[in-house]
């Protein structure tokens, strides 16, 4: 397909073709950071964000390279790109339930519509287009260890419903390009992820408990805080959203940390860690939260050779230091100390 000289500007010093990678969702948590390795490897990334959740100060310092290019647009209208794209990852959606129930009928399109526009985009261009589906499409399971062929236990008419059932309805419209449609495509399953560039307001449970504890503030749990949940660090997430593009598997991969920590083993440690004197208060458990979450990653360990490195531990400091860091930033000179940072 392409026409490949000893002279062409677009090769890497390796002799690999440089790709054009559009990141739906790049001003996120998990795309700001994608797009950080796609443009240290050397390729040319559109960041395509409508800024929902995610913020220009997290792909700021992307501007200044000549390889990479921001679009603000919302994916559920139609897409058009003028120049020719190799990969498209689809993570254009809010992640924390917080945000994605303000608009559920907007979350909703935003899996389903954003979802054919970007495959409809990635037929036109012949890209590869890889989704960012999530655990959720289990719902609350029957079983605590989740492979791929759990079918999944979802309430179609709650809260949680517009991201669940809009993922699964995602995944349906994935496998269909690509099973009829000549599309090649990927599915990510993403288990709880977490790391810098989170929003410290998202109202997701790791960033709750960070920003509470540097702010002296009590932990909130939810429910009895025994519910568990298995996290990963957004490195090692990045390094397996990448092999699963450059992979050829077509059905659908479980990406998580199979370490399971209940919610209140993750906020004794964030207090430990911090040094904080916060105290936990226990708020109600929201409506259909899952019980458990735990990746088996069998199926990303035998097809991609991927296993995430970074425990929870140290994740956690790399986390808390980059969210101390950025509320120090935010003070004015003269009140600049005494932030807690992780020992
Ligand atoms: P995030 O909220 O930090 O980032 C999502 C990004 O998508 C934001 O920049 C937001 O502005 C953008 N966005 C939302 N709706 C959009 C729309 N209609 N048009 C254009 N842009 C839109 O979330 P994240 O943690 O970076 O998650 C990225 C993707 O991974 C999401 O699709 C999410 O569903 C999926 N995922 C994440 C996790 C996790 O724990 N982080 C778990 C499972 C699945
Ligand atoms: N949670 C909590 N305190 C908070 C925020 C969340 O105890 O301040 C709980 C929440 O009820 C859920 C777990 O932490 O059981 C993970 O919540 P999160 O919103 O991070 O992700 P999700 O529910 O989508 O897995």
């Amino acid at each position: 397909m392409f026409d490949i000289t000893p002279q062409d500007p677009s090769l890497l010093e390796d002799g690999v073709r440089f790709k054009t990678i559009l990141v739906a969702g790049g001003a996120g948590m998990v795309g700001a950071n994608l797009i950080q390795t796609l443009l240290a490897q050397g390729h040319r990334v559109i960041c395509l964000d409508n800024l929902q959740t995610g913020t220009m100060a997290n792909i700021n310092l992307f501007k200044s390279d000549p390889r990479y290019r921001f679009v603000r647009h919302d994916v559920v209208r139609p897409i058009k790109i003028s120049e020719p794209i190799d990969e498209i990852y689809d993570l254009a959606c809010a992640a924390s339930p917080p945000s994605y129930q303000k608009d559920p009928i907007h979350t909703f399109r935003t899996c389903i519509d954003g979802a054919m526009n970007l495959l409809t985009l990635a037929k036109a261009k012949g890209a590869r287009v890889l989704l960012s589906s999530t655990s959720e499409v289990y719902g609350d399971p029957d079983v605590s260890l989740q492979s791929e062929d759990c079918r999944g236990r979802v309430n179609t008419c709650g809260p949680r419903a517009c991201y669940d059932d809009g993922k699964r309805a995602a995944e349906t419209l994935f496998w269909e390009f690509g099973a009829h449609q000549g599309v090649e495509t990927r599915i990510a399953r993403i288990f709880n992820s977490y790391g810098p560039r989170m929003h410290p307001d998202d109202g997701r449970v790791v960033s709750n408990f960070i920003m509470q504890a540097l702010r002296g503030e009590d932990l909130t749990i939810c429910g009895d805080g025994t519910q568990t949940r298995s996290f990963c660090y957004v490195d090692d997430l990045v390094d397996g959203l990448i092999r699963l593009m450059a992979s050829t598997q077509k059905m659908p991969v479980n990406l998580g940390n199979p370490g399971e920590f209940t919610m209140l083993e993750l906020a004794n440690e964030v207090i430990r860690k911090t040094g904080a004197r916060s105290r936990l208060v226990f708020w109600p458990l929201p409506q259909d939260d899952p019980r458990h979450r735990r990746p088996d990653i069998t199926r990303a360990a035998e097809v991609l050779g991927w296993a995430p490195k970074v425990p929870l531990d140290q994740g956690l400091d790399q986390t808390i230091a980059w969210f101390a860091a950025g509320m120090q930033a935010e003070k004015p000179r003269t009140q600049r100390k005494g932030i807690l940072v992780p020992s």
